[in-house]
C-alpha cells in the first residue's frame, strides 16, 4: 500500500509514518500472510498493531486500567451503569480473517500458530463470511495455554473466550452488548457476564463477585462501561495476585521489578478498603508471605541439588506443523524451550514443552557459590 493512503488509514502524516517505521513498525514474513507490526504505542497507535499485504489494518487490544481503590474509582470513571464480565487469566488473541484464511494475532501482533489452530478449531468461519471486516477479541484459558498455563478453567486442553469485537481499520472496538449478542447468534463462547449495575450500587455486588471468584481460583473482573462510552477498568482477586507472585518469585530473576511491586501494593488498598480486622489482615499477610517465600526457597533449594530451574508446560496440536512452527515461533520471541517428542493421542498429538528461565538458573547459581546481589 502506498505511504499516503496507509498514512490516512492510521490518521497520522505521511512524514509521521515514515520515521515510525524506522523506529517501532517492523516487518513480520512469517507466517502468512506477512504483515507490519507496532512493536511500541506510538500516536496514538497501540502496539500490536498489525497491517497485512491486502491493507487491513487489526488495531491492537487497548490496555485496561487497574483500579486500586474501587469505590472511588468506580465513582470517577463510570457515570451511569456498569457491566461487570469475569477477567479471564490467559493470553490476549484477535482473531480475524485476512485474505479468507482465519488467523490469531498475539497482543504483540505476532501470528500465533498454535492460539491459530486451536480458534479455527472452536470458531465456525461463519461468523467471518458473514462479518468479513470482523476481529474477534477474547483470551485464550487452559491448563494447555504455554503462555499462562492455569487448570481453574473447565477445559483440559485450551479456550477461546471472546470479551470484545471490533472491526477491521478502526481503533474503537464494539464494547460488552454487541459482543454477547454476537456470541449467543454464532454460538461462540464469551466471558462470564455478571449483569450490569447502577454505578452508585455497584461496589458491594463487585466485591462480593471478587470475594466469590477469589476462592475459585479465578483472576478478577472487568468492569465496562454498559453503553460502551468510557474505557474499561479491572480489578482483581487477592488469591490471584498471590498465585501470580508465587510463580514469578520461583523464577525471581525472569521478571521486572514492577511485576513484583504492583502485585504488592494491590494487597495493601485492598484491604484498606474492606476494612479488614487484625486476624483477616493477618490472613492476607500469611498469604502475600507465602507466595513470596516458598516458590524462593524451592528454587534455591533445587539449585542447591543440582537441578536447573524450569517451566514445564504442554500443548495439545491437530497437526505436527503447528508444533514445529509454534517452537519456531517461541523462538522468534526470544523464548528458549525444549520440545519433547510429539505423543500421539486421539485426535493429534501432546506436546511437552521446558521452558527455560536463564536468569534466575545463573542468578541462583552464581548466589549460591558466593557471589554478591
Ligand atoms: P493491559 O492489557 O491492561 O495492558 P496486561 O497485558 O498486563 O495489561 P491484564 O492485566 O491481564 O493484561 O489485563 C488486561 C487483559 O485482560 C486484556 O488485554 C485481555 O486480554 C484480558 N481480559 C480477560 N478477560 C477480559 C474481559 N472480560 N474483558 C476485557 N479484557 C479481558
Ligand atoms: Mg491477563
Amino acid at each position: 500500500m502506498n505511504l499516503q493512503r496507509l498514512a490516512d488509514k492510521l490518521r497520522i502524516t505521511p512524514e509521521r509514518l515514515q520515521s515510525l517505521q524506522e523506529t517501532v513498525i517492523r516487518e513480520s514474513s512469517w507466517p502468512e500472510p506477512r504483515l507490519l507490526r507496532f512493536d511500541k504505542t506510538a500516536s496514538g497507535i497501540e502496539a500490536g498493531t498489525a497491517i497485512f499485504d491486502n491493507g487491513d489494518i487489526i488495531f491492537g487490544y487497548p490496555k485496561i486500567r487497574r483500579a486500586l481503590m474501587l469505590r472511588p474509582a468506580l465513582k470517577k470513571h463510570f457515570s451511569d451503569w456498569v457491566t461487570v464480565e469475569e477477567k479471564m487469566n490467559g493470553h490476549n488473541v484477535r482473531v480475524t480473517s485476512v485474505d479468507g484464511d482465519v488467523i490469531a494475532i498475539t497482543r504483540g501482533g505476532f501470528i500465533c500458530p498454535y492460539s491459530t489452530e486451536v480458534a479455527r478449531r472452536l470458531i465456525s468461519e461463519e461468523v467471518f463470511l458473514d462479518n468479513p471486516k470482523l476481529v474477534l477479541c477474547g483470551e485464550m484459558v487452559g491448563p494447555e495455554n504455554p503462555y499462562v498455563p492455569k487448570d481453574i478453567y473447565p477445559t483440559e486442553s485450551m479456550d477461546f473466550y471472546l470479551f470484545d469485537l471490533a472491526q477491521k481499520n478502526c481503533r474503537e472496538t464494539l464494547g460488552p452488548r454487541r459482543t454477547h449478542q454476537l456470541a449467543e447468534e454464532y454460538g461462540i463462547r464469551a466471558t462470564r457476564l455478571f449483569g450490569e449495575f447502577p454505578v452508585d450500587s455497584a461496589y458491594p455486588a463487585i466485591v462480593e463477585i471478587i470475594k466469590d471468584l477469589g476462592k475459585r481460583g479465578r483472576e478478577g473482573v472487568v468492569i465496562k462501561d454498559s453503553e460502551n462510552l468510557v474505557s474499561p477498568i479491572k480489578y482483581t482477586c487477592s488469591e490471584s495476585n498471590c498465585r501470580d507472585l508465587e510463580a514469578a518469585f520461583q523464577y525471581y530473576s525472569d521478571y521486572a521489578l514492577d511485576f513484583f511491586v504492583s502485585r504488592a501494593v494491590r494487597e495493601g488498598f485492598q484491604s484498606v478498603e474492606w476494612q479488614e480486622d487484625e486476624e483477616e489482615q493477618q490472613k492476607r499477610a500469611q498469604r502475600i508471605g507465602q507466595s513470596i517465600l516458598l516458590p524462593l526457597a524451592e528454587t534455591v533449594k533445587k539449585k542447591m541439588d543440582g537441578e536447573p530451574i524450569t517451566q514445564q508446560v504442554q500443548i495439545r496440536v491437530k497437526s505436527l506443523q503447528t508444533a514445529r512452527e509454534f517452537e519456531y515461533h517461541l523462538r522468534r520471541s526470544g523464548i528458549r524451550t525444549i520440545f519433547d517428542q510429539p505423543e500421539p493421542d486421539d485426535d493429534g498429538y501432546l506436546v511437552r514443552i521446558t521452558k527455560l528461565v536463564m536468569s534466575t538458573n545463573d542468578k541462583t547459581q552464581a548466589l549460591i557459590d558466593g557471589e554478591m546481589w
